[in-house]
């Protein structure tokens, strides 16, 4: 292959819930230096990092300006004796697992899918079932590298900490990020030792998760927001089967949580990192999920879910990653797309998960399996979405009437309750709740004003928002 950048070309381009198409002219370096020479000599009016798609509105793409495709930075360097190394930009969870749990390293923070950048990680600054006891990813990026429109800065979180955490969480909005040095986690297998339980009430399995909180690194519940039902108890708590959830809970299994038979395919030595086995067609109908077919998978997966286990032994990838095994499933939802809904509430305001459970029920918005995780102490990052408290993530597919009123509401209650919505999520949140959400973006707009003083780190997304 040439090592030459590819011609750039104007693309439509959407995020992962396949709506709000926009054009843009789309740039893709293979060198990191490329990109600050474009930074520093860009006539266009706006330019905007992207990774591989997987925010789900329009974090990643700019209609008229340009769109720096980072996928071809793909380096990995090799590891240190502390688990430390240095990859380029662009590579992704999925080369980065594939290249380094062999040596018996693993990513300190994943995210429910592989299919993310490095760059695009520490811009969301991710987080992963384990925030409550780990953090989100930037709390594992020791450097990094970022391209601004003033000039190339090596910031770390003692070293132009300002740039640092403004970047991470930031969505590409304070220069585009061409390497990072991550410490990654020691591992000497491939398997986690799980524990699942079932639960009929969101209440309990609350509960369950705040008391676990100190006895499991790995911690998320698939709650039902379909219900039997599909409606609400008169005068208020939630209907039959809505709120009902399974709870997986876990560590990563040692050497000696593998019985002998297993442990040779067991050991890192011999990992294998599954690719898709399947891929969804390009066209699908839509409505293929609607709310009947939700709720019956729904009630499928609740009733298949063992009541409780202990112990049992799980591949990484299913314990992860379980969407991976399907490729392109985002197609599902049809040509009209979908959109996630996450929020965060702080500790005291469960009572929001179970509004926002009740709320989507009442109105028969179907909403595929929600997942409901805790979170720990918040990064530094002024846009950083995990604060502690509860997150509760929903996939709904563009359509039914009323999702927009439905939800516009659940922002005020949200914003209420002192919370915010995910940023790398969104595709419809209202400008006026963001400063309430989010109320340092004055400090984000003050980073940019020193890198990026002309203002062209610009997307749809923060155009909608007023995020700069
Ligand atoms: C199935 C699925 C599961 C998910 N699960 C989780 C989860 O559990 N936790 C979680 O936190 N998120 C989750 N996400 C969201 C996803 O991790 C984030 O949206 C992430 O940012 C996507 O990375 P990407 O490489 O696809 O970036 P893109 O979507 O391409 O871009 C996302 C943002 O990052 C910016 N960006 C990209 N590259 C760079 C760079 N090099 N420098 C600076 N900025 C850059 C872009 O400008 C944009 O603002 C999930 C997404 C999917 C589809």
């Amino acid at each position: 292959m040439p090592d030459t950048s590819l011609a750039p070309a104007q693309r439509l381009l959407t995020g992962w819930g396949r709506a709000d198409a926009t054009r843009g002219l789309v740039w893709t370096p293979r060198r990191g230096e490329e990109i600050a020479e474009l930074l520093a000599n860009l006539e266009s009016a706006a330019v905007i990092p992207r990774g591989l798609g997987r925010s789900y509105g329009d974090a990643a793409q700019s209609a008229g300006g340009t769109i720096v495709d980072t996928t071809l930075l793909d380096h990995v360097g090799c590891v240190d004796a502390n688990g430390e190394v240095e990859v380029s930009a662009g590579t992704s969870l999925d080369t980065l697992v594939r290249r380094m749990l062999p040596q018996g390293w693993f990513l300190p923070v994943t995210p429910g899918t592989r299919q993310v950048t490095v760059g695009g990680a520490i811009a969301a600054d991710v987080h992963g079932k384990n925030h409550h006891a780990d953090g989100s990813f930037a709390r594992h990026v020791t450097a990094m590298t970022v391209a601004t429109p003033t000039g190339v800065h090596r910031v770390a979180p003692t070293r132009d900490p300002d740039l640092f955490w403004a970047t991470a969480g930031g969505m590409g909005l304070t220069g585009i990020v061409t390497s990072a040095r991550l410490r990654m986690l020691a591992v000497s297998t491939d398997r986690m030792l799980v524990d699942t339980d079932r639960f009929a009430d969101l209440d309990a399995v609350m509960t369950a998760m705040e008391e676990g909180d100190a006895r499991y690194r790995y911690s998320v519940a698939w709650v039902d927001c379909s219900g039997k039902a599909g409606r609400t108890r008169p005068g208020g708590g939630l209907g039959p089967g809505a709120g009902r959830a399974v709870l997986t809970r876990g560590d990563h299994a040692s050497l000696d949580d593998v019985p002998a038979p297993q442990l040779r395919r067991a050991a890192v030595a011999a990992a294998r990192v599954p690719r898709p086995h399947l891929r969804v067609p390009r066209h699908v109908p839509g409505g293929l999920l609607n709310r009947l077919s939700i709720a019956a998978f729904n009630e499928t997966w609740f009733r298949r879910a063992p009541t409780h286990r202990t112990q049992e032994l799980q591949s990484m990838w299913k314990f992860f990653h379980p969407l991976d095994g399907v490729a392109e499933w985002n197609r599902l939802y049809g040509p009209l797309g979908f959109l996630q809904y996450q929020f965060a509430v702080p500790p005291g305001r469960g009572d929001v998960v179970h509004t926002a459970i009740q709320t989507l029920s009442s109105h028969r918005i179907p909403a595929f399996l929600a997942v409901l995780k805790r979170f720990g102490p918040s990064s530094p990052g002024p846009l950083s979405f995990p604060m502690p408290g509860w997150t509760l993530a929903l996939d709904v597919p563009i359509g039914p009437d009323g999702v927009g009123r439905c939800l516009d509401r659940l922002d005020e209650v949200v914003a209420e309750a002192g919370g915010r919505v995910y940023l790398a999520k969104d595709s419809r949140l209202r400008p006026d709740v963001v400063p309430i959400m989010y109320p340092r973006l004055e400090e984000l707009r003050a980073v940019r004003r020193r890198v990026d003083p002309r203002g062209i780190l610009r997307s749809d997304l923060a155009r909608r928002l007023d995020l700069c």
